[in-house]
């Protein structure tokens, strides 16, 4: 079973990848995973990825392709996987299928979590920390009793760096203009499903298996 998970950030699509992938069995390969591991151990490929990573663009196509045609001709994703973060543009996915082709790889699944804008805004600024005690908080699985305080020691919360509002909003901006194309892709191709991402986790984790399994 091979498939693709597709969503805003925010929509919870990392988390279920990693429930589905154990659940079934499947590779999880995250990009953003694999670019963030190239730039904390210094390599070639982090030095290219950092600064796009850093204001929240996209690194270029071709970096990525890379990367994900070096895992399918290593035969690393026989057994089945979940691309999780790629392709996020059009010429990624219609390079993905050409890759696929290729090695005579099904594509079975592109699953959207589909969350409406008001609610992926609030899970994006969602996040605070407390600078005294360094309790997390986040919308909407953990908000403070008390809106911008500390539950345990009262201190106002402050939010991460990576946090950012700018970067936040031109994560928000890039998936509207550059990735929101590619759902009309999957759409065309027959194998786009639709899933409510506002839900519970345990719910959405259960109608992507029902899904899957279909
Ligand atoms: P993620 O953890 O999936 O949100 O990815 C973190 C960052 O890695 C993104 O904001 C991009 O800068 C970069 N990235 C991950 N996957 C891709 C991709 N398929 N194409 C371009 N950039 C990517």
């Amino acid at each position: 079973m091979n498939l693709l998970f597709l969503g805003p950030p925010g929509s919870g699509k990392g988390t279920q990848a990693v429930r589905v992938a154990k659940k079934f069995g499947l590779i999880h390969l995250s990009t953003g995973d694999v670019l963030r591991k190239a730039v904390k151990n210094g390599t070639e490929l982090g030095l290219k990825a950092e600064s796009f990573m850093k204001n929240g663009d996209l690194v270029p196509d071709e970096i990525l392709i890379e990367v994900i045609e070096e895992k399918i001709t290593s035969g690393k994703l026989n057994k089945g996987f979940i691309l999780d973060g790629f392709p996020r543009t059009i010429p990624q996915a219609e390079s993905l299928k050409m890759m696929l082709l290729k090695d005579n790889i099904n594509l079975d699944k592109a699953i959207l979590l589909d969350v409406p804008d008001d609610e992926i805004i609030k899970r994006l600024f969602g996040r605070w920390f407390c600078p005294v005690c360094n309790a997390d908080y986040n919308y909407p699985a953990k908000i403070p009793k008390v809106e911008g305080f500390c539950d345990i020691d009262k201190a106002k919360l402050e939010r991460r760096h990576d946090d950012d509002e700018g970067v936040v909003r031109n994560r928000l901006e890039v998936y509207k203009k550059q990735t929101e194309p590619i759902i009309g892709f999957y759409k065309s191709e027959s194998i786009l499903r639709n899933i409510d991402g506002k839900q519970t986790p345990d719910t959405v984790f259960n109608s992507i298996c029902e899904t899957v399994m279909e």
